[in-house]
């Protein structure tokens, strides 16, 4: 069997990101063949609605022809130009105009990027020569949040607040400070709104002074922190965030890896939430995942002291493939597909989940259901009053994981026993109805799980 074959062979060579290298090789890896729509196919035939759209990034969905040839098209013509110097190519001049004119306010200037950790990764060189440039080197310190996500390279693994991440790896840096997620499901002040938003900013405050004010050089916050749990902060949050970091004249940085690009409904959570950041990441959904790429969007006044700054000089960062034309076609493809009805698509299907999702919630595993567009947070928990999280014993990243994945669902399972959802926005009402569906089985093979039937007893 040629699935077989393959499992030893990944066995034997393949190390798989974000995996207990262990674990893995007892499990074996799953191997994807084929897709079309929100399905999904495994080497051995096993169909499955794809309920996290591959990494919350294939958020067109799968086979779009459009797509494919655009990318050939690209690949024929110019499979290759560096954007290094003042070189360039016409798909990716095209590109960072587009998404300007879409982008929050005056964030007109685009840097492309691989992917979500280098454009993070990057807005953290860019602030350092922002400050450097502007006179005031010692700004070298940076805030971030409690189980935010920023990515995985060095130094942004260290903006990163998820335990994994910084295990074993000498992490995070000692200029890398956090608050406290606004978290309202587990906030000590309670889900109160106004509550939550004064103590978050309260936070923010304290830790400025205590570091400080004139040593804080950025501010990182996803409008939604996704990997920390799908984690939804009150409306307004954001917006007086970004407002007392801009009292401090301290740069912040939206990161709309996850919820750009239609995943909150709108192309931008930024614009949804009324803020301009000083700089916001992209990645996932630019392609749709259907290739590597990242953006960095950089307002005026940042870019004006960076390139005031350098002068005639070289500003020393960028990599081979930035700008990438292919992925810049493919880009300019999906930008077209999303306003051309799967955006409007996203926001009738996230309806239906979210009313979807919310039937389950008289099932004793439901603690809580959260999010906003196609993005969706289902907190488990063994007790609904005491709010107690799964047993660590009944492993719910992996089992339920693997129950879902049977059933014919893929969904993400955090460690804490919180589902992600995060499905293409070209998902039909059956495809929403199955991920609910499939769901509710999931959950009640889950309530028979001996490790949470003995929590619960
Ligand atoms: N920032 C956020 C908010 C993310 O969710 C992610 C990835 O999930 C990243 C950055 C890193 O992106 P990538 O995995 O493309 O490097």
């Amino acid at each position: 069997m040629l699935a077989n074959f393959l499992i030893e062979l990944d066995r034997a060579h393949l190390i798989h990101p974000v995996a207990s290298y262990r674990g893995h090789e007892r499990q074996g890896v799953r191997v994807l063949k084929s897709a079309s729509g929100a399905t999904v196919t495994e080497a051995n035939g096993h169909q499955l609605i794809d309920g996290f759209a591959g990494l919350w990034c294939v958020n067109a969905g799968y086979g779009h022809e459009s797509i494919i040839e655009a990318a050939t098209k690209q690949l024929r013509e110019l499979p290759y130009a560096t954007g290094y110097f003042d070189l360039g190519s016409e798909p990716a001049i095209r590109l960072a105009a587009e998404l300007a004119e879409r982008a929050p306010g005056d964030l007109n200037r685009v840097y492309f990027t691989l992917g979500g950790s280098d454009a993070v990764d990057s807005t953290i060189r860019f602030v350092r020569y922002y400050w450097n440039a502007k006179g005031e080197p010692q700004r070298d310190q940076f805030i971030s949040i409690q189980q935010g996500y920023h990515g995985s390279t060095t130094v942004g693994a260290g903006l990163t607040a998820l335990p994994a991440f910084h295990a074993g790896f000498g992490l995070p840096f000692d200029w890398q400070h956090k608050i406290p997620s606004p978290y309202p499901y587990r906030n000590p002040v309670g889900s109160d709104d106004v509550a939550i938003i004064a103590s978050s900013l309260a936070a923010l405050k304290a830790r400025i002074e205590e570091i400080g004010a004139d040593r804080v050089a950025a501010f990182y916050a996803e409008p939604i922190q996704g990997s920390g749990g799908v984690i939804v902060p009150p409306r307004g949050w954001i917006k007086a965030m970004r407002e007392l970091c801009k009292s401090y004249g301290i740069l912040f940085i939206a990161d709309e890896v996850i919820t750009g690009f239609g995943r909150t409904g709108p192309l931008f959570a930024s614009t949804d939430e009324g803020i301009v950041p000083d700089m916001m990441t992209v990645a996932k959904g630019l392609t749709s995942g259907y290739v590597p790429m990242g953006a960095v969007f950089m307002a005026d006044h940042v870019y004006d002291v960076i390139a005031d700054g350098a002068g005639e000089a070289a500003v020393g960062h960028g990599f081979t493939y930035s700008a990438h034309p292919v992925s810049a076609a493919v880009a300019l493809e999906v930008l077209k597909l999303y306003e051309g009805g799967l955006l409007e698509n996203g926001v009738k299907a996230g309806q239906r989940l979210l009313a979807g999702l919310q039937s389950l919630s008289d099932h004793p595993l439901v603690g809580e259901i959260r999010g906003r567009g196609m993005l969706y947070g289902v907190e488990l928990v063994t007790d609904k009053v005491k709010k107690t999280p799964l047993p660590a014993a009944a492993q719910p990243a992996r089992r339920i994981f693997d129950r879902a994945w049977d059933n014919g669902l893929v969904i993400r399972a955090f460690p804490q026993g919180v589902l992600g959802y995060a499905p293409p926005l070209c998902c039909t009402d059956a495809d929403i109805d199955a991920i609910v569906e499939r769901t509710r089985k999931t959950l009640d093979e889950t309530l028979q799980d001996p490790d949470i039937r003995q929590a619960m007893a």
